[in-house]
């Protein structure tokens, strides 16, 4: 794995001979198509958008409510709690791509960016193993 390859992924984002980028085209446009078959468009105003990320990364975390450190640990095996994270992540993403869209944002471009800039706060031999913020490196 490299710093041009994070993820390790291989050469040119392919995994399992399928080209990431494309793969994120299509859902891109499968959301957008899903959105505007509806008129959606007219009430996915930024504002909105951003609530609406919330809401879903709100319900991501209900799933572990009261649940102990441990016990959420130990939920990654129980095919039940993977459904709902599944689930709940799914509707994360989509909503990310309907914010980055709405300020045409190219979302796999963001991404790889904050990689490289939280590499450069979080260096890895100032940052293994430890959990404080940047600044208190
Ligand atoms: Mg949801």
């Amino acid at each position: 794995m490299t710093s041009a390859d994070p993820l390790g992924q291989g050469r040119g984002g392919e995994i399992a001979g399928i080209v990431a980028g494309d793969r994120f085209a299509k859902l891109r446009e499968t959301m957008i198509a899903f959105r505007d078959a509806r008129e959606w468009r007219q009430f996915h105003d930024p504002k909105n958008l951003a609530e609406g990320l919330s809401l879903e990364v709100a319900e991501l975390l209900e799933i572990f409510l009261w649940k102990t450190t441990e016990e959420s640990r130990l939920m990654v095996a129980d095919p039940a709690t993977i459904a709902k994270v599944r689930e709940e992540v799914a509707d994360c993403f989509l909503y990310c791509v309907l914010v980055a869209d709405a300020f045409g944002i190219d979302l796999i471009d963001a991404g790889h960016e904050k990689i490289e800039i939280n590499g450069r706060k979080y260096p890895a031999d100032k940052s293994r193993g430890r959990r404080e913020k940047y600044d208190a490196l």
